[in-house]
């Protein structure tokens, strides 16, 4: 496919406004594409040359890029950062200094293959003069391209495509444009869960069918969605619900999920981003304690103290999540990472395996002393031991529990009642926080005007409709501080219309793409005919009571905030004042 042919379809998918044409507009670019290209378009359309979990960036700065199209258009660097700063979009300043001049091709014969190569090679130029090399190759490029192509093309160097395209939705439109209709997205999901590379699942679906996909197994090297908790309120509910348990610590820390492969590790975040240099202790800890040539391991890691049973508290471990200084802050503050399940080992998938089988396997694979420690566990019938088994937790200083169904199967990306976490509160008030993303701003009058934003529009993520639905507003318990970080950040998202996958009847006066994710405490959650979230035809939306501002959830995508889902289950057992 002829890459200008493709910016088209780029082009259409920025105008639209509704997922249902999101689905639509790529299912048609999808069913135009050849097997030897689909696992590219679809890099492609996520801005990425590589599935998202390998460390592969095109990374450039704005100036650099507006060096870049400086040089091509026979502009000066000073104006080309001028009229960006003016259109707030490198791409819009692209297209306009693209159109304006004569250097524009309008018959480009580069087609997808050529250019994803050559990003590629702008991706992989390492060493001296890299910035300078880089710059080279992205205006040789866009010398050869068109406009509209320019337009797109800038942006992926940038780290911001402007799409606005979910996971599932690309999946939907995978299986409308191959399976006929979007009803077999679950199948190819599964596939996704288990190894996290839509390109692959593309790939395999053109070239081997939705048996091939089927087939896909997890792989060493590529992370496993992970699985994830429900919420019951106290011990006796879980009881009655899952009857016999096993019951873990709920460690607060981060999850890590460490993949050994011989004498290589990788390590990846609940987010699937790769952590690997972070954590050098667990590396090595890894290939001193593993007994399997090839393991997958889900761990927490977190600052604990062996000696005195101490764990830190999650603001001290979270400092180990850093870029530089790793060697002196692993010297600081080394890291545990407690061991509570096992999903590959030696050449084996073990997803299907029972949660008791996993475990005695883990028990068997990871020797006990050491930087990695398998978790304890419990199994218990009885709501008074488990209330126990809490208490214990509580007074040592952790969350809570997590507590297991015995026979479960590990569900990569699942959240159900396999999993549920048990925490203090979880039988009072609402206490545990709601992770929102931010999808608006509304301005407002008075001293914060300077900042931009008298309001936040914010919402959680519905899972069935891949979409971002209201849920709040809030305005107060920012400090002006947070209010700066927050424009200074959504500044750089902004966009002209409302992004095609948020479903909001409240209208902000700045839409933003919904990229910021920040974690709500509020007293109460409450029904409301303003909001989407969790809104039908019968029922009102969910609303939330005197929310404020907690934290940003730096580590979480919007497609990990809290879940329609989890705000209707924490509706049902909330306790509500009298
Ligand atoms: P939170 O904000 O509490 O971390 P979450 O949405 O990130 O919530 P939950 O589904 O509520 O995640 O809880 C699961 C998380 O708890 C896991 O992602 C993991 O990081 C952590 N965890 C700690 N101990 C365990 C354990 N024994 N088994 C599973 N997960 C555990």
């Amino acid at each position: 496919m002829l890459f200008s042919e493709f910016a088209q379809y780029l082009e259409k998918l920025e105008a639209t406004s509704s997922r249902l044409s999101l689905i639509e507009i790529l299912s048609d670019l999808f069913k135009k594409t050849p097997a030897s290209e689909i696992e590219k378009i679809v890099y492609l359309i996520q801005g990425r040359i590589a599935p998202f979990f390998t460390p592969i960036e095109i990374g450039m700065a704005e100036k650099s890029v507006a060096a870049s199209l400086a040089n091509v258009y026979g502009s000066r660097k000073e104006d080309v950062i001028k009229l960006y700063q003016k259109l707030g979009d490198m791409g819009l300043a692209s297209y306009e200094l693209a159109r304006n001049s004569k250097f524009e091709t309008r018959n480009s014969k580069l087609d997808v293959g050529d250019v994803f190569e050559i990003l590629t090679q702008i991706a992989k130029t390492s060493g001296e003069g890299t910035v300078e090399k880089r710059q080279k190759l992205l205006s040789e490029l866009l010398g050869r391209v068109d406009a509209v192509s320019a337009k797109h093309l800038v942006r992926v160097p940038l780290g911001n495509t402007r799409l606005g395209i979910g996971d599932p939705t690309i999946l939907d439109a995978l299986a409308t444009a191959k399976l006929g209709d979007k009803s077999q997205r679950k199948l190819l999901e599964a596939a996704y869960n288990r190894t996290s590379d839509l390109g692959l699942i593309a790939k395999t679906l053109w070239e081997k069918g939705l048996k091939g996909v089927q087939k896909l197994e997890v792989r060493v090297g590529s992370p496993i969605r992970s699985e994830l908790c429900e919420r019951l309120p106290n011990a006796e509910k879980v009881i009655e619900k899952m009857r016999e348990v096993d019951v873990q610590y709920k460690y607060d820390g981060f999850r890590v999920q460490i993949h050994k492969d011989g004498d290589k590790v990788r390590m990846f975040s609940r987010n699937l981003e790769e952590m690997t240099h972070m954590f050098p202790e667990l590396i090595s800890a890894t290939l001193s304690q593993v007994k399997a040539k090839t393991v997958i391991l889900d761990t927490e890691a977190l600052a604990y103290n062996p000696a005195s049973e101490e764990f830190l508290p999650f603001q001290e471990t979270t400092k180990r999540r850093r870029k530089h200084g790793i060697e002196e802050a692993a010297a600081r503050l080394p890291l545990k990472a407690f061991v509570f399940d096992i999903l590959y080992k030696d050449g084996k998938q073990l997803l299907d395996e029972p949660l008791t089988k996993r475990i005695e396997i883990l028990k068997n694979t990871v020797k006990a002393d050491g930087v990695l420690i398998p978790s304890e566990n419990h199994t218990v019938k009885d709501p008074k031991a488990l209330q126990l088994l809490l208490d214990d937790s509580i007074s040592k200083g952790l969350e809570g529990l997590v507590v297991k169904r015995l026979e479960s199967p590990y569900e990569a990306g699942g959240r159900n009642f396999n999993w549920v976490k048990l925490k203090r509160h979880s039988d009072g008030e609402l206490t545990d926080t709601i992770d929102c993303v931010i999808l608006g701003y509304i301005t407002g009058r008075g001293k914060r005007v300077e900042f931009g934003a008298g309001a936040l529009l914010v919402g959680v993520y519905d899972k069935d409709k891949d979409e971002f639905v209201s849920i709040s507003r809030i305005g107060t318990g920012l400090t002006d501080e947070e209010w700066r970080e927050i424009h200074k950040r959504a500044d750089k998202i902004k966009v002209s219309h409302k992004p095609a996958r948020v479903n909001s009847t409240i209208e902000p006066s700045v839409w933003i793409e919904p990229k910021i994710v920040i974690e709500v405490l509020a007293d109460e959650i409450t029904r409301s005919p303003l909001h989407t979230a969790g809104k039908t035809e019968k029922e009102l939306g969910f609303a939330l009571r005197f929310p404020r501002l907690v934290s940003f959830r730096n580590d979480k995508k919007a497609e990990e905030a809290t879940s329609v889902d989890e705000i209707k289950r924490l509706f049902e057992i909330q306790y509500k004042k009298k």
